[in-house]
């Protein structure tokens, strides 16, 4: 028996012994070997919901990455551990924003805009920055709600501070109507605003952040792969960048990406410009078409972190009483977070 195999068996003891005390849950972008052991699989907005309303679970292992463990802790009781198998998964794109950042380009875009303005963070952000947000009666978002959220923002307020995202946030903003040209660009290391239109025009302020994987897309690779199967769809995350999104035939959540192929006819052909992982599994669950991955470099390093060797250890951390793989958001920020997270769930 090889040792990934030997870690499997154990892994499916342990969660038999712990039973209803124990949740897994996995994103969609861990590997194969992890996906198995889950008890959810699910998108961040999908998994944030699930562990917010498990009540039975003393342990939520979280298959993903940093911010999304922090999420869970949260969103559980005080009596629940949520434990990263991998510690060091972090997530570049939440790192691109910090809560000191944030408040800075607080000062510099009230200075310019006053009152006018709303926080929205996509939930791929440190918790600080989620607490940041609450602290100002902003909101999380997340891809598969974007659209519903943002309107609410922009009902709400004159503008949208979006961060840290800035593809989605622009691609969001544009499926509203809002022309990229009243979309300012906020540069938290230069702390410097820029925007062309009439001051009292800018609808969104932009951060200047974004998914390393998915805006490594280009439309070389739309090209390539529109000549290399004529007859496909392209569909597309919307953390790609704008110009991905305009020229693909569709542009959605991971949920949306599953589901558009899944409602495909038989024998119907699928490019997919989004991580490996999971184009690889849409692939295998959809054998009667063609599915393609739109870029051959979509391979998230943070969330292949995750491996049964590390999932192992955290369980039988479980068993021994060992919980150095915890994830605690502190209760100051977990209190103002909670607000940017409730109003989102309130409006999904
Ligand atoms: S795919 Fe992008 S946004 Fe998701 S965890 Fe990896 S770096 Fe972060």
């Amino acid at each position: 028996m090889t040792t990934t195999e030997e870690n499997t068996k154990r892994i499916f003891e342990i969660k038999k012994q712990l039973g209803e005390d124990m949740l897994i849950l996995a994103h969609h972008y861990q590997r194969d070997e992890i996906i198995q052991f889950a008890d959810a699989v699910g998108d961040s907005l999908k998994l944030a919901q699930i562990a917010e309303k498990n009540k039975r679970a003393k342990y939520i292992v979280f298959c993903g990455v940093h911010f999304m463990a922090e999420t869970a802790d949260i969103l559980t009781e005080d009596w629940q551990k949520v434990l990263l198998p991998a510690l060091d998964a972090g997530c570049p794109m939440a790192d691109m924003a910090d809560r000191a950042q944030a408040e800075i380009c607080w000062d510099i875009i009230t200075k310019e805009f006053g009152e006018s303005i709303v926080p929205i963070t996509y939930i791929n952000s440190k918790a600080e920055v989620k607490a940041f947000v609450g602290l100002h009666d902003g909101t999380t978002v997340t891809s598969g709600n974007a659209k519903k959220v943002l309107s609410w923002g922009l009902g709400y307020k004159d503008r949208v501070l979006f961060l840290p995202d800035q593809n989605l946030g622009r691609n969001t903003a544009v499926e509203l109507g809002i022309p990229v040209e009243h979309m300012a660009l906020y540069d938290p290391h230069k702390q410097s605003l820029e925007y062309s239109c009439p001051k009292e025009d800018v609808k969104m302020i932009l951060w200047d952040g974004f998914c390393c994987l998915h805006n490594d897309i280009t439309t070389d690779h739309v090209e390539k792969a529109r000549a290399a199967v004529p007859d496909a769809k392209v569909i597309v995350h919307p953390e790609c960048r704008h110009e991905i999104v305009k020229i693909s035939d569709g542009s959605g959540s991971t949920e949306y990406l599953i589901k558009a192929v899944k409602a495909g006819e038989s024998g119907s052909k699928w490019v997919v410009g989004t991580e490996s992982n999971l184009v690889e599994r849409i692939k295998r669950e959809n054998p009667d078409k063609s599915v393609y991955l739109l870029d051959p470099h979509s391979i998230c390093k943070n969330m292949n972190k995750t491996n049964t060797a590390n999932l192992l250890d955290t369980l039988e951390g479980i068993l021994k009483g060992d919980f150095s793989k915890q994830i605690v958001v502190d209760r100051e920020t977990a209190e103002n977070s909670i607000k940017s997270l409730n109003t989102m769930l309130s409006l999904s």
